[in-house]
């Protein structure tokens, strides 16, 4: 008797446990195939779909296309415009692709903002399907009425050259990072050096995570100077990854690879963790100059960044003026609401504003006078051709009477040679920064700088140190400063 209970308990126990099971992997065996938003076939789906297809394909030695498609700034319009209208993007975008690709066609998304499309047409003729994504989805949703353009970037992959299924979608998407690391809106064909490229890439976000534990970032800085008195009014902290092997990596690099790749909030941090401590130290010492950081779109649109910094300013007892953000032209005139947002946390927060690559965007006046800036840097572009071309003076002078108008103070950047300074000050520069004065330097040799400048004044020293030199004494000599 007991054992035929024990016997039925088991039986209904295995059987539960079977069924709930079953239930739990019915439901994600379910889900893996079609995706709910969008109705379109998931990864591992498509994965096994496509590699049937491509061995019939391959049986009947035919030809064919795989489109890697991924949409550009896909983060930002759902920041910008919410996840609804994301959704609504993704379906819209959906649609058109089925209806591109036609009945015989293979589409899938592959992660959030990524589909593929598979087409069995002639080589010849995936020229002309690439150009119909690309303008088909280009405006692929409305706001209201108004269509909203999305920037698209899609790598190419073909079949029979490219391998099997697995690779073909491998080195599709390949092809359309390479897109995308080239600022997006646009298609590539896969080639080998795309995979050597991404492989370079991958390990150098890896390193990147680690660097900061390593201790393989600095920070080095870069005065500006007063354009008539020539005394260092602020420095700019830029940053420096010592790499292991590799050397010297320039930020130009690996910022845009730790934007990509999700570590630009830890180095951010790092970076103005860092420059704010310095700020303090100088302070103590009785240097008074503002420090300047570099902050990319990417902080601008993370929230806890400007919180980070206010704390920051907080624990080192830092007036926020005395502190200052350069940001880019480009990010400034976003007019994402977002970015619209930081800008008005960060001045409230006090702290001094920069707009910095000044005249490679598109500015308008009005624009400007929303931002709550101080200062104009000139792009050193127009730098370098101030004292030889017409054009590039045009733009120096207009972008001056612009910050006059708009009370600014406009730093020129990048000034390498005398007869730019020169042409610069004639003009009406308030400050300049460039190797002609000093290069970026480590924070002792701004200290050791600030010293000998000061000796070399004859000034009081305090301690050995003089501290006022920077606001208060005459020129750093040229011939010193200039290596
Ligand atoms: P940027 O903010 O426009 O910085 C100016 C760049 O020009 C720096 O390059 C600087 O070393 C260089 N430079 C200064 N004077 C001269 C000169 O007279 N001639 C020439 N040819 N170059 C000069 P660097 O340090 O390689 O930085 C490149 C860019 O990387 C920066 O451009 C900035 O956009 C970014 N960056 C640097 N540090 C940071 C950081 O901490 N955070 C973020 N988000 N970006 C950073
Ligand atoms: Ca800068
Ligand atoms: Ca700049």
């Amino acid at each position: 008797m007991w054992v035929l209970l024990g016997v039925l308990l088991g039986v209904a126990l295995t059987l539960g446990l079977l069924m709930a099971a079953q239930g739990r992997f019915g439901r994600v065996g379910r889900r893996r195939q079609r995706d709910r938003l969008t109705g379109l076939l998931l990864a591992r789906r498509f994965e096994d779909e496509f590699a049937a297809t491509l061995d019939g394909l391959q049986r009947r030695e035919g030809k064919g296309c795989l489109l890697y498609i991924g949409l550009d700034g896909f983060r930002l319009v759902n920041d910008e415009h919410g996840k609804e209208f994301g959704d609504h993007l993704l379906v819209r975008t959906a649609e058109r692709l089925r209806q591109i690709g036609g009945k015989k066609a293979l589409v899938g998304r592959l992660a959030g903002d990524e589909f593929a499309l598979w087409s069995e047409v002639p080589p010849a003729q995936t020229d002309a399907l690439v150009r119909q994504v690309l303008e088909g989805l280009g405006a692929a949703a409305l706001i209201g009425t108004t269509p909203l353009r999305v920037g698209l970037s899609v790598g190419v992959a073909m079949s029979p050259e490219h391998g099997s299924s697995i690779r073909l979608i491998r080195r599709a998407q390949t092809a359309m990072r390479s897109v995308k690391r080239l600022g997006g809106n646009g298609h590539a064909f896969f080639d080998a050096v795309q995979e050597e490229e991404l492989r370079e890439e991958l390990t150098l976000a890896r390193e990147l995570r680690e660097s900061i534990k390593n201790k393989e970032l600095e920070l080095v800085y870069q005065p500006k100077m007063n354009a008539q008195t020539l005394q260092v009014t602020a420095v700019e902290a830029l940053l420096r990854w010592r790499h292991p092997t590799l050397g010297m990596v320039s930020p130009s690099r690996f910022i845009p690879i730790a934007e990509r790749y999700g570590v630009i909030d830890a180095i951010g941090d790092w970076v103005a963790d860092t420059a704010l401590a310095q700020a303090a130290r100088w302070r103590e010492m009785g240097l008074r100059m503002r420090v300047a950081i570099n902050v990319s779109g990417y902080q601008m649109r993370s929230d806890d960044f400007i919180v980070r910094l206010e704390k920051g300013l907080k624990k080192h007892r830092l007036r926020p003026e005395r502190f200052t953000v350069e940001i880019t032209e480009s990010v400034a005139m976003e007019h994402a609401t977002v970015t619209g947002r930081a800008f008005k946390r960060l001045g409230a927060l006090g702290v001094h504003i920069s707009i910095d690559d000044f005249g490679t965007g598109y500015s308008s006046l009005a624009s400007l006078r929303q931002l709550p800036a101080q200062e104009l840097k000139i792009d050193s572009s127009f730098v370098a051709d101030v004292a030889t071309s017409v054009e590039a003076q045009a733009i120096v002078r207009a972008v001056i009477e612009m910050a006059r108008v708009l009370q600014l103070k406009v730093v020129a950047e990048g000034v390498e040679t005398p007869a730019q300074r020169d042409q610069l000050v004639a003009m009406g520069c308030d400050e300049l920064q460039g190797y002609l004065f000093a290069k970026p330097m480590s924070a002792l040799a701004i200290e050791i700088l600030a010293s000998d400048s000061g000796k070399a004044a004859g000034g009081q020293t305090t301690e050995g140190f003089r501290p006022s030199i920077f606001v208060e004494t005459a020129a750093v000599p040229l011939d010193v400063a200039r290596h």
